[in-house]
């Protein structure tokens, strides 16, 4: 682990540096509170043994910006003081260190003190990491990787009120496999989830990088395109529903060709809301079945 020590004193800079490459970590080594800021913009400290005084920003000072930053909480600082006493220790505390030591050369205390904030920033890493990994997981589908049912409804919310806010427009697409009952039934339950994939593939293939992809339900799909018009999302629905019908499937069943149905909907004055949305591109979807399948039917085409 890399532990950064910010210290004016070329003395115990370089006592503290030792003893952190005897625990086995990576000392890195600054002589102001500016550069300790600069350091842990950049590449982000888990430990920091910082002095008090220091030329230009204090320790008090840096303490209280790393606390600012955006990820400076996971930063643990052990204040490194030749001040005494309860005031001092508790103004270091308040102000956003995790620890205080009185500058002492006693480096069994040291030691255990830095091993302590070894420890506690290593679980903070892993904390981090496991939430990042079940904030994925409650938005995922399992299968296809795609934003699952509520986490694309949500990315509709958002979409719409940003949409509203800078006066563009907001288009989604229902999308539906053809007769896809009869994969299943003729390749098997494995066969046809390997053709979910590949068809989720082909949607991120397709859609461009600010367009949201979600599993809607089952063999059901929603992309909802953010500052898109009704004809630019029919243009897009058509790409999409060309390039699902020319998709080489040979690697899962020789032969195997699937199609999809697209409903297409675009946020108008009256159609504001999500759910209305939503509602009005499934009806445009029924239609697109009822009208032979492997078509897009807009919401906006009269019946
Ligand atoms: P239509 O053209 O009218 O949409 O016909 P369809 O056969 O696609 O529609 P239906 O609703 O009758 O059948 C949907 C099928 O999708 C049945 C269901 O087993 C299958 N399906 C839904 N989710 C999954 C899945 O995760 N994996 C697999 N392999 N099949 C799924
Ligand atoms: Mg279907
Ligand atoms: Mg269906």
């Amino acid at each position: 682990m890399r532990i950064l020590i910010a210290d004016d004193d070329p003395v115990i800079r370089k006592i503290i540096s030792k003893l952190v490459s005897d625990m086995g970590h990576e000392p890195v080594t600054v002589n102001d509170g500016n550069s300790a800021i600069e350091q842990i913009k950049q590449h982000g400290y888990p430990v920091v043994v910082l002095d008090w005084m220091m030329p230009g920003m204090d320790g008090i000072d840096v303490c209280r910006a790393i606390r600012g930053i955006e990820n400076g909480n996971i930063c643990y600082i052990i204040m490194n003081s030749a001040r005494e006493g309860s005031n001092s220790i508790s103004e270091a505390l308040k102000a956003g260190a995790n620890d205080y030591i009185t500058k002492t050369t006693d480096s069994i205390e040291l030691r255990a003190r830095i091993g302590v904030g070894i420890r506690t920033a290593q679980l903070e890493i892993e904390l981090v990491e496991l939430n990042r990994r079940l904030i994925y997981l409650v938005r995922t589908d399992g299968l296809t990787g795609l934003l699952n049912h509520a986490a694309i409804l949500k990315e509709l919310d958002m979409e719409l009120d940003r949409g509203r806010r800078d006066g563009s427009s907001t288009s989604v697409l229902m999308l539906d496999l053809d007769k896809f009952k009869a994969v299943n039934d003729t390749y098997g339950h494995q066969a046809g989830d390997k053709v979910l994939i590949n068809f989720s593939e082909k949607l991120i293939e397709k859609c461009r990088s600010f367009d949201r992809i979600g599993r809607y339900g089952g063999e059901e799909f929603l992309i909802v395109l953010p500052r898109t018009n009704n004809n630019e999302a029919i243009l897009i629905a058509e790409r999409i529903r060309f390039e699902i019908a020319e998709m080489n499937l040979n690697k899962i069943i020789q032969g195997l060709k699937i199609t999809c149905s697209i409903g297409t909907c675009t946020a108008a004055l009256s159609v504001q809301h999500s759910s209305a949305l939503v509602s009005a591109a499934d009806a445009s979807l029924y239609r697109a079945k009822e009208a032979g399948r492997n078509c897009v039917i807009s919401c906006t085409r009269k019946q």
